[in-house]
């Protein structure tokens, strides 16, 4: 199998994960209507931002290690398996694991590994040492999709077996409207040039709900672009109320419609096998 299984949950180029959630915890009560939406759907893995990488200085930071007692807690009482948890340095990875063993939790983490610091090459040494975590690494915005894979490629270099790559767009005069231009089409060339399950986030690479004529928004055809080319994972903003959200609102889509979003990603996944076995001879 190319990939890995972390509390009872497959990763690997051969299935699909979804992985929705908030991109930064707010509160309590947010938190909590996420986890009960995604048991109500049979989602086991969640994102769950704590600390947030911020192009700007005063922006909201997160609520850091202060959060992760509730979410934690909450997280055990509606059943979510796996959280994936951006770290922007490795002492958060203590903050994680003393707050994981205060809880008694048999709780999973994956870090996460921004596009912001997709060349840290310390904090990849760091994550790749630990022994606690699979790590979530997103390509740099700014850089080659080989200048990525090379500095993912630190992680194994330190022993980290267990590690996802996740596409999310790049930088180009030629985004706009959209925040990024959307790298999906990469998604073949991660799987035939590594062995990483490959995840796609079609939040952070679109950044806007717009409305359509057709009610599928720009962030919603991108995931499905992601999932019929095969894509492992999808990491994607949801929120209960997304003008509440602190980070990042105008591309959170509201939890009512997680059921019809899992709905509509298993078709395409359908139509994604179905086209592999028309191609298989
Ligand atoms: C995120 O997933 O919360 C995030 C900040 O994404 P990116 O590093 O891709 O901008
Ligand atoms: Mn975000």
């Amino acid at each position: 199998m190319r990939g890995f299984i972390y509390k009872d949950l497959e990763f690997s180029q051969d299935n699909l994960q979804l992985c929705p959630g908030l991109c930064a915890v707010d509160n309590p009560k947010n938190v909590e209507l996420t986890f009960k939406a995604l048991q109500e759907n049979q989602i086991s893995l969640a994102r769950m931002g704590a600390y947030k990488p911020r192009t700007m200085p005063h922006s909201f930071q997160g609520h850091g290690k202060a959060c992760l007692p509730y979410v934690f807690e909450l997280a055990l009482q509606y059943n979510i398996k796996v959280i994936c948890m951006e770290v922007t340095h490795e002492k958060q990875l203590d903050e994680i694991n003393t707050c994981l063993i205060q809880h008694n939790a048999n709780l999973g983490i994956i870090v996460q590994i921004g596009t912001r610091n997709a060349q840290n090459f310390e904090l990849l040494k760091a994550l790749g040492k630990q022994a606690e975590f699979p790590v979530l690494y997103k390509r740099g915005f700014g850089i080659s999709l080989a200048e990525s894979i090379a500095a993912s490629e630190y992680l194994i270099a330190e022993g980290k077996q267990e590690v996802i790559f996740c596409l999310r767009g790049v930088k180009s005069t030629a985004q706009e409207p959209h925040r990024n231009l959307l790298d999906f089409s990469h998604i073949s060339a991660v799987k035939r040039l590594t062995n990483m399950p490959v995840c796609i986030d079609p939040s952070h690479a679109v950044g806007e709900m717009f409305n359509n004529q057709d009610n599928i928004t720009d962030i919603q055809q991108a995931a499905a672009m992601g999932v019929i080319a095969g894509a492992n994972m999808v990491l994607v903003d949801f929120h209960p109320n997304p003008t509440e959200a602190l980070v990042d609102k105008k591309q959170a889509i509201p939890n009512e419609l997680l059921s019809k979003f899992m709905q509509d990603m298993l078709l395409v996944r359908e139509a994604y096998l179905q086209r592999k076995k028309l191609w298989s001879n």
